[in-house]
């Protein structure tokens, strides 16, 4: 089982530089066959003082590559070292944040969540074909229309249908009555392998779909399918605000799962995390990836291992305890943010373990939205603007904002 102690900054330097020093050497190894190198030397410091102090830039010059997955089979043994924290961070996210059994899952750091929803698609598609034998115009993907758009980018690149569940306009809960005509009219095309992605957390409102919701209306239907959570909003939030949800590898419907830590875990861009049982990952080889040792199972080719450091680094800098602390502080502020709305009677959508606050368009101007930074849900006719409640968004960050429509209220009743 991985721990998730938290490490001290001399202890995770210590280990990174270690990790580091197992990579191959361009400096002084005589290395002629890859074509590519530390960082440029013209342009990047190599040996500038602070660097002994700083793993995570002296990981960004060193440049160590980490094409291919590492949780199965070879893998090039040029960067050994630092593949090994990658190997320690997909176990660390399974097994502490999902509750997978103690190595059950292969995964890696994708390019951010849409590679990894794309990645999970891709593999379900082929397992389809390889195993069952059909064809894509059997194959249909399966989610809400509060799903993140990656799913309809999935559509597009796999050559896939889609189709897409109505949720209640107040509750943002599957429309079961919905789901049930969905999935009669994918059926009736012919539609037999679903590959469902339930949201842990979607981008707008924070809402989490109920995965029992799709496999029992699937299983009453006699449909084959397998469950993907889409977790970047939520992976780092959700199962700590509310540890006995069911989106997670203690449920047998849930195959994998994608993380997304330069969101909430504020990584450097580049780190996305794609999560799967053992056994579906051989799916999406490229057995044509030859010059890789061990072949490449992702959807990326070259990528950066100072991304899965940097988000290894960040994690076990605060430990469980720490990082549920930290979610802690995030969610009181959202609780009292509603609480605020509640009291001026202003409309909005929360889940209650979620830090995202979604307030109904009439409440506000586009003025007001355009000051605070709000995202709306569509910039044409916004009907929902919301708020993130990230560690800079302090209780005293948010109090101009409701002083602003406290007043913005007041000149709507005046001019009825
Ligand atoms: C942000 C997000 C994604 C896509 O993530 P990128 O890292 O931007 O590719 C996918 N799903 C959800 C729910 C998201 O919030």
């Amino acid at each position: 089982m991985q721990q998730w102690n938290k490490l001290s900054k001399d202890t995770i330097r210590t280990i990174v530089f270690n990790a580091l020093a197992e990579n191959v050497n361009f400096y002084d190894e005589n290395i002629l066959g890859i074509p590519g190198s530390h960082l440029d030397n013209k342009v990047f410091y190599q040996d500038a003082p602070f660097l002994k102090d700083a793993p995570f830039l002296t990981a960004l010059i060193h440049n160590p590559n980490h094409i291919g997955c590492h949780t199965l089979g070879a893998s090039e043994s040029f960067f050994r070292g630092t593949h090994q924290i990658e190997r320690e961070l997909i176990a660390l996210c399974a097994e502490q944040i999902l509750k997978a059994e103690p190595d059950s899952c292969d995964g890696y750091v994708a390019a951010g969540g849409t590679e990894a929803n794309l990645q999970a698609i891709w593999i379900y598609r082929n397992y389809f074909r390889n195993h069952y034998g059909v064809s894509s115009d059997n194959i249909c993907i399966l989610c809400s229309r509060d799903s993140h758009y990656s799913m309809s980018k999935a559509a597009n690149v796999f050559d896939l249908d889609i189709a897409m569940v109505q949720v209640d306009e107040a509750t943002r809960a599957l429309d079961e009555e919905h789901l049930q005509e969905t999935i009669a009219a994918q059926k009736a095309k012919g539609k037999s392998h679903f590959i469902v992605v339930a949201n842990m957390m979607t981008t707008m409102f924070g809402s989490v779909d109920n995965a029992e919701v799709y496999a029992a209306a699937l299983e009453a239907n006699d449909c084959r399918f397998m469950i993907h959570v889409d977790a970047a909003f939520g992976g780092f939030i959700y199962p700590f605000t509310n540890p006995g949800n069911m989106l997670n590898f203690q449920n047998k419907h849930i195959t994998s799962v994608t993380l997304d830590a330069h969101k909430m875990v504020q990584a450097p861009y580049g780190t996305g995390i794609f999560l799967i049982r053992k056994g579906f990952m051989q799916h999406a080889n490229t057995k044509e990836a030859s010059y890789v040792e061990g072949e490449d199972f992702t959807l990326i080719g070259s990528r950066s291992g100072a991304n899965a450091i940097a988000v290894w680094m960040i994690l076990m800098t605060y430990g469980r305890y720490g990082w549920e602390e930290k979610i802690t502080t995030l969610l009181n502020r959202a609780t009292w943010l509603a609480g605020e709305l509640d009291k001026m009677g202003i409309s909005y959508y929360r889940d209650t373990y979620s830090n995202i606050v979604t307030i109904r368009s009439e409440f506000l101007s586009k003025e007001i939205a355009g000051r605070y930074g709000l995202v709306p849900d569509n910039h044409q006719s916004p009907r929902w603007y919301k708020i993130v409640v990230m560690d800079h968004v302090t209780i005293d960050r948010l109090i101009p904002l409701l002083e602003d429509l406290k007043v913005y209220q007041q000149e709507a009743c005046l001019a009825e």
